[in-house]
């Protein structure tokens, strides 16, 4: 979503005049767009606005403009810190940027950050955009989350669930469709309660997706995060039936302990968690199956840990993010008692529990060994001498499960262009890609990268 708005910032100053430059002494405005969700947000900003400080000393003009969630929290203290920067704004507000440097090159410093939309609808997700591969976009579908996650800053900085309106996605994506985009990726922090807050009709997510599905052009639809607790039969049923959803689903676990999953306030158990793994392993064939899961929440005991070991086998991930616990301040979870486990302990479970998780990672990855895949290419390979033994055709894509392929084998009559599908025969894995040769070229992709 952050680095969504980043490319939203660059849409809108690019419509306004500004132009991009890779050199930072050619600047004349360098914008930060903070994300707090991780540790080190704050060392990260600050440590970079230290060295953006003695920038500004030989070149007085420069205009340092701080935005995202860190901003969105902190607001005017953030100035306090570095008074050298000359514009706030906060994630409701992105799309006044613009105008926000203007004041500043007139007035001086400014401080501008909203507590809450001030429509019902949020501007800024309707702005230009400025993506980086012009056959793959991402389609923001709603901003907040109503949620309460123990360990979570979202909410707090994001607000509550805002839903961009139905037709109004759809549109964007056609639009895409006929800039020559063929894969689109909806983001929103709980994508499976989109709609609920849209005045008249309420469309559900799966609507959604069987309306996108219509849209001609579009080849491949993704969509991240789903909430387990809100992963409802007629989602399944629509991924199942809509041909250009691709078959994978980013399902967050966070913990395989009833008790620790009550404390992270997640809303459901790991048995309900499995069940509907389960019901959508059934429904939709070849599912690729993501998640992400926390290590050392407070007052993680061993037992806790060994059943978010048992959940993870069980549910035989194709990947997993693991992360180990950090408390984000403002949440309830940094207040919580047995803050610290003994760091041992953790990184003995960390790396524990990433021995199942890559396990089962090279498995699934292995069991595709043999199999003709769809690859749409997605980029130059940066490691081009993948496996060695085989001549590396330069690119990188993805299959329909989301699973990156290096491609070998011999060049092709006609150029491979990135945006282009393609039938690759799998013959190498590893826990994180599949290496394959190509066949044919289904579609011809439209740039040259
Ligand atoms: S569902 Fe939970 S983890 Fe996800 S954004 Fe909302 S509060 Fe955060």
């Amino acid at each position: 979503m952050n680095e969504h708005d980043s490319e939203r910032l660059t849409g809108l100053l690019e419509r306004d005049g500004y132009e991009a430059t890779s050199l930072l002494e050619e600047a004349d405005v360098v914008v930060l767009n903070t994300c707090c969700i991780r540790e080190n947000a704050d060392n990260k900003l600050y440590g970079t606005l230290g060295q953006l400080k003695s920038l500004k000393k030989h070149k007085p003009s420069l205009r340092i403009a701080v935005g995202g969630c860190l901003a969105q929290k902190d607001g005017d203290k953030l100035r306090e810190r570095a008074d050298h920067v000359d514009v706030v704004f906060g994630t409701y507000n992105l799309h006044r940027l613009s105008e926000l440097l203007e004041r500043s090159n007139l007035y001086g410093p400014v401080t501008e950050i909203w507590d809450r939309p001030a429509e019902t609808t949020i501007p800024a997700l309707s702005l230009p955009k400025r993506s980086k591969r012009s056959h793959s976009a991402w389609i923001a579908i709603q901003t907040g989350c109503n949620n309460s996650c123990s360990f979570c800053i979202v909410p707090k900085v994001r607000g509550r669930e805002i839903s961009r309106p139905f037709e109004e996605v759809l549109q964007d994506i056609a639009d895409q469709a006929a800039a020559g985009v063929v894969e689109i990726t909806l983001l929103g922090q709980n994508v499976n309660s989109y709609g609920r807050d849209l005045t008249g009709r309420k469309p559900l997510f799966a609507d959604l997706l069987r309306e996108i599905g219509k849209i001609e052009g579009i080849k491949r639809v993704r969509f991240t995060s789903p909430h387990p607790k809100d992963l409802r039969p007629e989602t399944i049923d629509a991924i199942a039936e809509t041909p250009n959803v691709c078959e994978q689903l980013h399902l967050p676990l966070q913990s395989g302990s009833n008790r620790v999953l009550a404390a992270m306030r997640r809303g459901y158990t790991a048995e309900r968690y499995l069940e509907r793994l389960e019901a959508a392993r059934r429904r939709i064939d070849d599912l690729a199956v993501t998640t992400d899961i926390i290590v050392g929440f407070p007052g993680e005991t061993e037992k806790d840990f060994e059943d978010t070991l048992a959940v993870v086998a069980a549910a035989n991930y194709d990947s997993a993010y693991t992360f180990i616990f950090s408390p984000r301040p403002g949440t309830r979870a940094a207040e919580m008692k047995d803050q610290f486990l003994p760091p041992d302990v953790v990184t003995d479970r960390f790396n524990r529990l990433l021995m199942v998780t890559e396990r089962s990672a090279l498995e699934r990855n292995e069991s595709r060994i043999g199999r003709v895949e769809e690859v749409l290419i997605d980029a130059l390979d940066k490691r081009p001498n993948v496996q060695g033994a085989q001549s590396s055709l330069g690119f990188v894509g993805r299959t329909r499960q989301g699973k990156l392929v290096h491609l070998v084998g011999s060049t092709p009559r006609a150029p491979i262009l990135v945006g282009s599908l393609v039938n690759v025969r799998i013959n190498a894995a590893g826990p994180h890609h599949l290496q394959g040769e190509l066949l044919d070229i289904v579609h011809n992709g439209n740039s040259l990268s």
